[in-house]
């Protein structure tokens, strides 16, 4: 254990989800052939006139309202000057002195809360491809609405650190502001880091930038924080610096000093109208912003008695939530427990990668896997049954009903006492191995029992009767 604390605080660029382009018409969709989502306006040229997309400045609003901030009754972009290739203008327009949202938090699993100080609007810049010793600019990005989320110095930890961002993501996609890809580059961030000894005032920091994945912030907070610690244990002092990350060695390295907000000579944008949120707008906007992950999560455990764990994984993904709030009335038993552990079991093992999840498309609507629910919920079938029918389902398209007919799960109940009896007859070299203490032998009796039973036996009922039976 290092004998320093460890102060972070995140700025989080969120790229939105709207149409166009933050201040012309160009699509902001991500991809597409270098340099063909451009025009004289997000290129810069002389004596272009930007207009600003409302549609970016609401999703701010909306981003703001859901983490709690203060929404600013009048805000103003503002120009921010550096030059760089990524950048035609030589200065990118985004807000400084009166952003849209002030204020608010993201809350961890454990209460506490990570308070933001502000989220301000801005225009995304071009994005350079260093290739083969030439540096090509595509400036399909440039332009493209971003929003910046500034948080307080109130991170502890890189396991802080990757949960607020984990819940920052929930959050935003939920609402729908964003799809927040890190591989895409929709959710980029720069990672602030300074340490002290616990109690101390806050020691100097250096900011990590343009992290692109869990991964590497993580692993940059770890490094940061053993390169301070040398520093600070030599009695040397750390230097306020920008750094970058080496993804392939997972280490940081100095870029530059740190410039301040004079460096950038900010002032506001003439050619923009101040941004006007009313308070009907407010109240539209707010009107639109569904449950949120943690509130729907507290529900589930609450209403379901799910784990928080489980109830987190459920909610996390807008998609899945809805299927799940779906099958779960459709059941009509209302049992979410079930149904968590039939998606969470089987359904998530299918849809694995976090792409997938948040389109979530199974196969199997969420009425039919209702049915199911139902069926299992009723006693018709029992919890391995449950998985089966699923699997078969998914295959199949078919309905639950057809599938418990097929397989021959509707007869009558399965006589699970006598059924143990039969197997353990039926391998006495099993039997006895199991009770000279080879506990692993009991799989082959348990294997002849769900085969006898046609996969109709409860696992748990049959290993719990073959015990008996076998010590007595
Ligand atoms: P600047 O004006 O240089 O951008 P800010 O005060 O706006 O600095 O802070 C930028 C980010 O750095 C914020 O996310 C903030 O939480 C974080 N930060 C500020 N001071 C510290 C510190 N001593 N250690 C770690 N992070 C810090
Ligand atoms: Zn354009
Ligand atoms: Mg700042």
């Amino acid at each position: 254990m290092s004998k320093y604390e460890v102060v972070i605080g995140l700025e989080t660029h969120i790229e939105l989800l709207t149409q166009s382009k933050l201040f012309c018409g160009c699509s902001a969709k991500f991809g597409g052939p270098p340099n063909t989502n451009v025009c004289p306006v997000c290129l810069g040229h002389p004596g272009v006139m930007p207009a600003l997309n409302r549609k970016a400045a609401e999703f701010t609003v909306i981003a703001g309202l859901a983490l709690g901030c203060k929404i600013a009754p009048l805000s103003y972009m503002d120009r921010k000057h550096y030059f760089y290739p990524d950048l035609p203008k030589a200065f990118q327009t985004s807000q400084f002195h009166h952003p849209i949202c002030v204020g608010g938090g993201v809350t961890l699993s454990d209460g506490r809360v990570m308070r933001l100080n502000h989220i301000h609007l801005e225009e995304d810049a071009g994005k350079l491809l260093h290739e083969r010793g030439k540096t090509l600019v595509d400036y399909n990005r440039g332009g493209v609405p971003l929003m910046e989320i500034v948080g307080e110095p109130d991170l502890r930890s890189a396991a802080d650190a990757a949960e607020y961002l984990e819940i920052l993501q929930g959050i935003m996609r939920t609402v729908g502001v964003s799809d927040c890809r890190m591989q895409e580059g929709s959710m980029r961030c720069d990672v602030n880091i300074s340490l002290r000894l616990p109690g101390a005032e806050y020691g100097i920091r250096a900011e990590i930038k343009n992290l692109n994945s869990f991964v590497s912030v993580r692993q940059a907070i770890e490094y940061e924080t053993e390169r301070q610690s040398d520093i600070l244990d030599a009695g040397g002092e750390v230097k306020q610096e920008t750094r970058g990350f080496d993804a392939g060695t997972g280490e940081t390295y100095s870029r530059r000093g740190k410039e301040n907000s004079d460096d950038y000579r900010y002032f506001p944008e003439p050619d923009i109208i101040p941004v006007r949120i009313t308070p009907a707008t407010i109240a539209r906007l707010s009107a639109q912003i569904p449950e949120l992950p943690r509130a729907r999560a507290a529900r589930y455990t609450e209403s379901f008695g799910l784990s928080e764990k489980d109830a987190a994984l459920l909610s996390k993904y807008r998609k899945v939530a809805e299927y799940f709030d779906a099958a779960v009335a459709e059941s009509s038993t209302g049992n979410g427990k079930s149904a968590a552990n039939l998606m969470l079991s089987q359904m998530f093992a299918k849809i694995s990668t976090e792409a997938e999840r948040e389109e979530w498309s199974p196969p199997i609507s969420a009425g039919r896997f209702g049915e199911l629910i139902a069926l299992a919920d009723s006693g018709k079938i029992n919890g391995s049954a449950a998985k089966r029918v699923l699997n078969a389902m998914w295959d199949s398209g078919k309905s639950a009903a057809e599938v418990v007919s097929e397989l021959g799960l509707d007869g009558p109940a399965v006589d699970v006492e006598s059924l143990c009896g039969a197997a353990i007859a039926a391998n006495p070299s099993a039997a006895a191995d199991f009770k000279a203490g080879k506990s692993k032998a009991l799989q082959a009796i348990i294997g002849y029992v769900m085969k006898a039973s046609r996969g109709k036996a409860p696992a748990d009922e049959v290993h719990s009767v073959l015990i008996r039976l076998l010590s007595e």
